[in-house]
């Protein structure tokens, strides 16, 4: 327990010391987009797997046509006909050409491509067949000049190598093709498809329990009767975790008796939670069950924090499980989420960077702030000149129209109570997603 004023990076620091990537599981490449790779991919093979065309043409050996002009065409015979996905091609023999497609196989001995515009070959080929225009009974229409011709006229010499891609030339086989550690987007799904790997290890996703506590919640479709109002936290808190990337375990709303908050997190704890997020009941009122189990089945510590909204932040063990204790007030605990909860998460399930994205904007109004470092909901724009922020209305920290109309939260540093107007902050980005640099 310390009781001293911790300022935010601290208690950040703090927090984070207890998370660490979680294991890796195997899911399936359909699933993968969003997760964090757990194991180095190794190419098993090169890509592409075997040498073939860039271009649809006509595979030559380049020696074969250095002397082409337009005005001067070498004509060769067409000895082969190779379309993308048949079997590997016979070998060209000198002094011919072989008609290839795009991703064909290139024969052996040729060792390039002659773009089909380069050559007097004015003919569409077989699977250009069907964009002639389709007739009233849909069927395709029957091509007479789609085989190639007997004898091709190059008018342009190419040198070795051009128009082909040879195996491996991307990748080779026992190269590495993707670390352990990066996010999986559309690109690193489309490297794995091309390397076979219809499942793969990613970094399991954290799993957080969520409870509310007070007696005066109810939940969302539920009548709201007096003295009651609806229970905010765990819908806006279970939005976070799986913004985050996490999984929501709702634990519901436990009312202001030690036993019912005592049974709800025993659940959380029995239920493999990575982490469990409260919100209220860990204040000093005489009705802060929350605060009381913890500490009877765990440990708790409470770091007083230099911050606004969101002063007390508690942090703890219940039973094994990590506990964090967020403020009541459905502002504050949305701060405070992002704040502490958010890092945690991506620590936990192995995402980076930490840092909230932010942009430095110009205040268009001036700010107060009480010298705690404040997160003030704010509404940011871009201009042509840079960035410009506005409040977006009432500060108190039960406000939800300012929230909603905020897609920023401005930082008043530690120790600043007034900023003018032209002054340049730095604001949170809300509504970013989070590898914005
Ligand atoms: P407490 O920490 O229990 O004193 O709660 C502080 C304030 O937050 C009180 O006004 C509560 O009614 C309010 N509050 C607590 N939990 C929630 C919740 N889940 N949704 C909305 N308001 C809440
Ligand atoms: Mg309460």
């Amino acid at each position: 327990m310390s009781d001293s004023l911790l300022s935010v990076s601290e208690a950040r620091e703090r927090l984070l010391a207890h998370f660490a990537p979680l294991g890796p599981e195997a899911i399936s490449l359909s699933e993968a987009a969003g997760r964090v790779l757990a194991e180095d991919i190794t190419s098993t093979l090169d890509l592409p797997p075997f040498a073939n065309s860039a271009m649809d043409g006509y595979a030559v050996r380049a020696a074969d046509v250095q002397s082409a002009r337009p005005d001067q065409p070498v004509a060769l015979p067409v000895v082969a006909d190779i379309a993308a996905g048949g079997p590997l091609p016979e070998p060209l023999p000198p002094g011919s050409a072989a008609r290839i497609m795009t991703g064909a196989p290139l024969p052996a001995s040729a060792d390039a491509v002659v773009p089909i515009e380069l050559t007097n070959d004015r003919r569409p080929p077989a699977n250009h067949a069907g964009t002639s225009p389709l007739t009233d009974d849909r069927q395709p229409q029957p091509s007479a000049v789609n085989g190639p011709p007997s004898v091709v006229g190059i008018m342009r010499p190419v040198q070795a190598g051009d128009h082909v891609r040879l195996a491996g030339e991307d990748l080779h086989a026992g190269e590495l093709a993707l670390p352990a550690g990066v996010l999986i987007r559309a690109q690193e799904i489309g490297m794995l498809a091309a390397l076979g790997r219809p499942y793969v290890q990613v970094i399991r996703r954290p799993t957080v329990a969520v409870l509310s506590s007070g007696d005066e919640l109810v939940e969302v479709d539920e009548l709201l009767t007096p003295g009651k109002i609806r229970d905010v936290n765990g819908r806006t808190l279970a939005a976070l975790i799986a913004r985050y990337g996490a999984q929501v375990i709702h634990l519901g709303i436990a009312r202001d008796t030690i036993r019912e908050v005592t049974a709800r997190l025993d659940r959380a704890a029995n239920s493999g939670a990575d982490l469990i997020i409260s919100s209220a009941g860990v204040s000093v009122g005489a009705f802060d069950y929350v605060k009381t189990a913890v500490e009877t089945h765990g440990r708790l510590e409470f770091w007083r924090v230099n911050m606004r909204p969101g002063k007390p932040v508690a942090f703890g063990h219940y039973r094994a499980v990590p506990f964090l204790g967020l403020p009541g007030n459905p502002v504050s605990a949305l701060v405070s989420f992002e704040v502490f909860a958010r890092p945690a998460l991506l620590r936990m399930g192995g995402r980076g960077p930490l840092e909230k994205p932010a942009v430095r904007a110009r205040l268009l109004e001036p700010l107060a702030s009480d010298g705690r470092e404040s997160y003030l909901r704010a509404v940011v724009e871009r201009e042509e000149e840079g960035y410009t922020a506005r409040p977006a209305g009432g500060q108190g920290s039960a406000i939800l129209s300012a929230l909603v109309r905020a897609n920023a939260l401005v930082i008043v540093p530690a120790g600043v109570t007034s900023l003018a107007a032209g002054e340049v902050v730095t604001a949170w980005m809300l509504d970013w997603p989070e590898w914005v640099l």
